[in-house]
């Protein structure tokens, strides 16, 4: 992590000036876990929260594919390093199929439910729509994200899956329901 820190400090992405802090052409605020999480409880809709970052993530993940003009595995490999960086959690991903547009992702030590504490539903909302969005941009397909496992319901880490909306209704249905369309009555 340290080392594309430097690689960005080096190659100027990574600025600390006149009260900002802009990396790789985006402006990012340090701000305290809790805060989020006061927020997240505050919120009686986590769709909207979900929909919003999942917009956010999209447009962040387009402009880097057309500033930096990288491959999908670089495209890849600096999402990641740049979600770790910002201090989300180590995220993993666990299997992606650009074909089937399927993706599936682990994210361990996830700051958000580690200070969340206790729930008896997953509540990574804001993880959830930054990885629906960057993978949206990545695989060129709107894609959506439900959260199965979750640290702050007692399992051991968190757990994503990013698909097509058809197969997470199809086989996710509770979760889809839940997470991405509260009105969705069929499976
Ligand atoms: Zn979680």
């Amino acid at each position: 992590m340290l080392d594309f820190v430097k690689k960005l400090l080096f190659v100027k992405q990574m600025k600390f000036e006149n009260g900002n802090i802009k990396i790789l052409g985006e402006n990012f605020i340090l701000i305290d876990a809790k805060t989020l999480t006061e927020l997240l409880k505050e919120a009686k809709d986590c769709k909207q929260i979900y929909l919003s970052t999942k917009k956010i993530g999209k447009s962040i993940t387009e402009a880097l594919k057309t500033n930096l003009k990288s491959r999908n595995i670089e495209l890849q490999e600096l999402m990641k390093n740049i979600f770790e960086m910002a201090g989300w959690g180590e995220i993993e991903i666990m299997k992606i199929n650009y074909d089937a547009k399927i993706a599936f992702f682990n994210l361990k030590k996830s700051s958000i439910s580690t200070s969340f504490g206790k729930s008896s539903y997953p509540v990574d909302h804001l993880c959830r729509g930054f990885l629906a969005g960057g993978s949206s941009a990545i695989m060129r397909k709107d894609l959506d994200c439900i959260e199965t496992n979750c640290l702050a319901c007692g399992d051991k880490f968190c757990r994503f899956i990013v698909a097509e909306t058809n197969y997470l209704k199809n086989n996710f249905y509770e979760f889809y329901k839940r997470q991405v369309d509260i009105n969705a009555d069929t499976k």
